[in-house]
Protein backbone atom coordinates (compact mmCIF):
# COMPACT_ATOMS: atom_id res chain seq x y z
CA UNK A 1 0.00 0.00 0.00
CA UNK A 2 1.25 3.69 -0.79
CA UNK A 3 2.12 5.44 2.02
CA UNK A 4 -0.11 8.59 3.38
CA UNK A 5 0.81 11.74 2.38
CA UNK A 6 0.22 14.95 4.57
CA UNK A 7 -1.74 18.06 3.14
CA UNK A 8 -1.30 21.16 5.06
CA UNK A 9 -4.10 24.37 4.73
CA UNK A 10 -3.03 27.09 6.41
CA UNK A 11 -4.74 30.43 5.71
CA UNK A 12 -5.95 34.12 8.11
CA UNK A 13 -8.83 32.91 10.30
CA UNK A 14 -12.19 33.49 7.90
CA UNK A 15 -10.70 32.99 4.83
CA UNK A 16 -12.76 29.32 4.60
CA UNK A 17 -10.17 26.40 5.38
CA UNK A 18 -12.02 24.55 7.26
CA UNK A 19 -15.19 24.78 4.67
CA UNK A 20 -12.98 24.02 2.16
CA UNK A 21 -11.20 21.15 3.85
CA UNK A 22 -15.19 19.86 4.70
CA UNK A 23 -16.00 19.53 0.93
CA UNK A 24 -12.38 18.00 0.07
CA UNK A 25 -13.19 15.01 2.47
CA UNK A 26 -16.19 14.45 1.11
CA UNK A 27 -14.36 13.40 -2.49
CA UNK A 28 -13.90 9.63 -1.50
CA UNK A 29 -11.03 9.55 -4.96
CA UNK A 30 -8.74 11.91 -2.35
CA UNK A 31 -8.58 9.47 0.75
CA UNK A 32 -8.05 12.01 3.08
CA UNK A 33 -8.71 11.74 6.81
CA UNK A 34 -8.86 14.84 8.93
CA UNK A 35 -6.44 15.21 11.97
CA UNK A 36 -8.25 16.23 14.42
CA UNK A 37 -6.21 19.05 16.73
CA UNK A 38 -6.20 19.69 20.51
CA UNK A 39 -6.77 23.00 21.32
CA UNK A 40 -7.29 24.69 24.57
CA UNK A 41 -9.98 27.18 23.71
CA UNK A 42 -14.07 26.65 24.21
CA UNK A 43 -16.13 25.26 21.75
CA UNK A 44 -17.96 27.43 18.95
CA UNK A 45 -21.41 27.10 17.89
CA UNK A 46 -21.66 23.45 17.16
CA UNK A 47 -18.40 22.54 17.42
CA UNK A 48 -18.38 18.91 19.43
CA UNK A 49 -15.05 17.11 20.95
CA UNK A 50 -13.29 14.54 18.54
CA UNK A 51 -15.13 16.15 16.00
CA UNK A 52 -13.58 19.33 15.12
CA UNK A 53 -11.16 19.24 17.83
CA UNK A 54 -10.35 17.90 20.88
CA UNK A 55 -11.06 20.56 23.21
CA UNK A 56 -8.69 20.40 26.20
CA UNK A 57 -8.27 22.85 29.78
CA UNK A 58 -5.20 24.45 29.78
CA UNK A 59 -3.65 22.41 32.24
CA UNK A 60 -4.45 19.26 30.39
CA UNK A 61 -3.16 20.76 27.24
CA UNK A 62 0.51 21.96 28.75
CA UNK A 63 0.46 18.74 30.51
CA UNK A 64 0.12 16.32 27.41
CA UNK A 65 2.98 18.85 25.60
CA UNK A 66 5.01 18.31 28.97
CA UNK A 67 4.54 14.09 28.09
CA UNK A 68 5.79 15.05 24.50
CA UNK A 69 2.08 13.88 22.88
CA UNK A 70 2.58 16.54 20.29
CA UNK A 71 4.01 16.82 16.65
CA UNK A 72 3.90 20.30 17.14
CA UNK A 73 1.76 22.98 19.01
CA UNK A 74 1.70 26.72 18.95
CA UNK A 75 0.29 29.50 20.94
CA UNK A 76 -1.76 30.62 18.28
CA UNK A 77 -3.38 33.59 19.84
CA UNK A 78 -2.37 35.24 23.14
CA UNK A 79 -3.38 32.65 25.90
CA UNK A 80 -4.87 30.11 22.99
CA UNK A 81 -2.76 26.75 22.11
CA UNK A 82 -3.41 24.70 19.21
CA UNK A 83 -1.44 21.36 18.74
CA UNK A 84 -1.34 18.08 16.67
CA UNK A 85 -1.33 14.96 18.62
CA UNK A 86 0.86 12.13 17.40
CA UNK A 87 -1.84 9.57 18.02
CA UNK A 88 -3.69 11.36 15.17
CA UNK A 89 -1.19 11.22 12.73
CA UNK A 90 -0.46 7.33 13.31
CA UNK A 91 -4.65 7.10 13.90
CA UNK A 92 -5.20 8.42 10.21
CA UNK A 93 -2.00 7.46 8.46
CA UNK A 94 -2.20 4.35 9.96
CA UNK A 95 -5.39 4.01 7.96
CA UNK A 96 -4.28 4.16 4.56
CA UNK A 97 -5.60 7.85 3.95
CA UNK A 98 -3.62 11.22 3.29
CA UNK A 99 -4.01 13.07 6.42
CA UNK A 100 -5.13 16.43 5.96
CA UNK A 101 -4.39 19.09 8.51
CA UNK A 102 -5.96 22.52 9.48
CA UNK A 103 -2.73 24.61 11.19
CA UNK A 104 -1.57 28.21 11.87
CA UNK A 105 1.38 29.20 9.58
CA UNK A 106 4.31 28.65 11.89
CA UNK A 107 2.37 24.57 12.65
CA UNK A 108 2.50 24.50 8.89
CA UNK A 109 6.58 25.11 8.09
CA UNK A 110 7.30 22.98 11.47
CA UNK A 111 5.41 20.23 10.34
CA UNK A 112 6.35 20.75 6.47
CA UNK A 113 10.19 20.13 8.30
CA UNK A 114 9.36 17.74 10.21
CA UNK A 115 7.97 15.13 7.30
CA UNK A 116 10.10 16.81 4.01
CA UNK A 117 8.91 15.47 0.80
CA UNK A 118 6.10 13.65 2.27
CA UNK A 119 4.38 17.14 3.04
CA UNK A 120 2.64 19.55 1.38
CA UNK A 121 1.63 22.96 2.54
CA UNK A 122 -1.12 24.75 0.68
CA UNK A 123 -1.81 28.85 1.73
CA UNK A 124 -5.31 29.59 1.06
CA UNK A 125 -5.68 33.17 0.80
CA UNK A 126 -9.43 35.54 1.32
CA UNK A 127 -9.88 37.57 -1.57
CA UNK A 128 -9.17 41.29 0.59
CA UNK A 129 -9.08 42.17 3.91
CA UNK A 130 -12.36 43.86 3.50
CA UNK A 131 -13.71 40.43 2.73
CA UNK A 132 -12.05 38.35 5.53
CA UNK A 133 -13.90 40.89 7.95
CA UNK A 134 -16.81 40.21 6.57
CA UNK A 135 -16.66 36.47 6.53
CA UNK A 136 -15.39 36.70 9.81
CA UNK A 137 -18.67 38.36 11.01
CA UNK A 138 -21.07 36.21 8.96
CA UNK A 139 -20.17 33.33 10.13
CA UNK A 140 -21.59 34.71 13.94
CA UNK A 141 -19.53 32.13 16.19
CA UNK A 142 -17.02 34.44 17.54
CA UNK A 143 -17.34 37.40 19.79
CA UNK A 144 -16.13 40.57 18.61
CA UNK A 145 -13.24 39.99 20.95
CA UNK A 146 -11.74 36.76 19.41
CA UNK A 147 -13.09 38.70 15.80
CA UNK A 148 -10.67 41.72 16.80
CA UNK A 149 -7.53 39.17 17.38
CA UNK A 150 -8.20 37.01 13.99
CA UNK A 151 -8.23 40.37 12.09
CA UNK A 152 -5.45 41.67 14.29
CA UNK A 153 -3.40 38.53 13.30
CA UNK A 154 -4.25 38.59 9.12
CA UNK A 155 -1.62 40.62 8.23
CA UNK A 156 1.21 38.79 9.97
CA UNK A 157 -0.40 35.29 8.61
CA UNK A 158 -0.27 36.84 5.16
CA UNK A 159 3.68 37.66 4.96
CA UNK A 160 4.07 33.55 5.36
CA UNK A 161 2.51 33.16 2.14
CA UNK A 162 5.37 32.95 -0.33
CA UNK A 163 6.60 30.03 1.89
CA UNK A 164 4.30 27.78 1.24
CA UNK A 165 4.63 25.17 -1.56
CA UNK A 166 1.47 26.95 -3.32
CA UNK A 167 -1.75 29.29 -2.80
CA UNK A 168 -5.36 29.37 -3.35
CA UNK A 169 -7.45 32.41 -3.69
CA UNK A 170 -11.01 31.59 -2.00
CA UNK A 171 -13.39 34.25 -3.98
CA UNK A 172 -15.69 31.57 -5.32
CA UNK A 173 -15.69 28.62 -3.15
CA UNK A 174 -16.47 26.05 -5.79
CA UNK A 175 -13.03 26.74 -7.86
CA UNK A 176 -11.11 27.42 -5.34
CA UNK A 177 -12.40 23.52 -3.97
CA UNK A 178 -11.85 22.36 -7.27
CA UNK A 179 -8.07 24.05 -7.78
CA UNK A 180 -6.95 22.81 -4.01
CA UNK A 181 -8.59 19.22 -4.86
CA UNK A 182 -6.66 19.11 -8.49
CA UNK A 183 -3.51 20.26 -6.07
CA UNK A 184 -3.99 17.70 -3.78
CA UNK A 185 -4.60 14.72 -6.43
CA UNK A 186 -1.21 15.60 -8.42
CA UNK A 187 0.58 15.30 -5.48
CA UNK A 188 -0.64 12.17 -3.92
CA UNK A 189 -0.10 10.60 -6.93
CA UNK A 190 3.91 11.03 -7.38
CA UNK A 191 5.80 8.52 -5.65
P1 LIG B 1 -11.70 29.29 8.46
O1 LIG B 1 -11.77 27.82 8.69
O2 LIG B 1 -10.63 29.67 7.47
O3 LIG B 1 -11.59 30.08 9.73
P2 LIG B 1 -14.53 29.07 7.65
O4 LIG B 1 -14.45 27.85 6.78
O5 LIG B 1 -15.13 28.93 9.01
O6 LIG B 1 -13.06 29.76 7.77
O7 LIG B 1 -15.29 30.20 6.81
C1 LIG B 1 -15.61 31.47 7.37
C2 LIG B 1 -16.98 31.92 6.85
O8 LIG B 1 -16.88 32.27 5.46
C3 LIG B 1 -18.06 30.83 6.95
O9 LIG B 1 -19.28 31.43 7.34
C4 LIG B 1 -18.12 30.26 5.53
O10 LIG B 1 -19.39 29.73 5.23
C5 LIG B 1 -17.80 31.50 4.68
N1 LIG B 1 -17.13 31.21 3.39
C6 LIG B 1 -16.19 30.28 3.12
N2 LIG B 1 -15.77 30.36 1.82
C7 LIG B 1 -16.45 31.39 1.26
C8 LIG B 1 -16.47 31.99 -0.06
N3 LIG B 1 -15.69 31.54 -1.05
N4 LIG B 1 -17.29 33.03 -0.28
C9 LIG B 1 -18.08 33.51 0.74
N5 LIG B 1 -18.12 32.99 1.99
C10 LIG B 1 -17.31 31.94 2.27
P1 LIG C 1 -9.85 28.40 15.05
O1 LIG C 1 -9.91 28.84 16.46
O2 LIG C 1 -10.39 29.42 14.07
O3 LIG C 1 -10.48 27.03 14.84
O4 LIG C 1 -8.33 28.20 14.65
C1 LIG C 1 -7.44 29.21 14.90
C2 LIG C 1 -6.09 28.93 14.30
O5 LIG C 1 -5.47 27.79 14.90
C3 LIG C 1 -6.13 28.65 12.79
O6 LIG C 1 -5.08 29.41 12.20
C4 LIG C 1 -5.84 27.17 12.72
O7 LIG C 1 -5.22 26.84 11.50
C5 LIG C 1 -4.88 27.00 13.90
N1 LIG C 1 -4.75 25.60 14.34
C6 LIG C 1 -5.72 24.66 14.47
N2 LIG C 1 -5.20 23.48 14.84
C7 LIG C 1 -3.85 23.67 14.95
C8 LIG C 1 -2.75 22.82 15.31
O8 LIG C 1 -2.90 21.63 15.59
N3 LIG C 1 -1.52 23.38 15.34
C9 LIG C 1 -1.30 24.68 15.03
N4 LIG C 1 -0.05 25.11 15.07
N5 LIG C 1 -2.30 25.51 14.70
C10 LIG C 1 -3.56 25.02 14.65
Amino acid sequence: MKEGKIIILSAPSGTGKSTIISRLIEMEDLALGFSISATSRSPRGAEQHGREYYFLSEEEFKKRAANGEFVEWEEVYPGTCYGTLLSEVKRVTGAGRNLIMDVDVKGALNIKKFFGAKALAIFVMPPSKEELEKRLRARSTDTEESIIKRLAKADFEMSFADRFDTRVVNDDLEVATRRTAEIIRSFAAKD
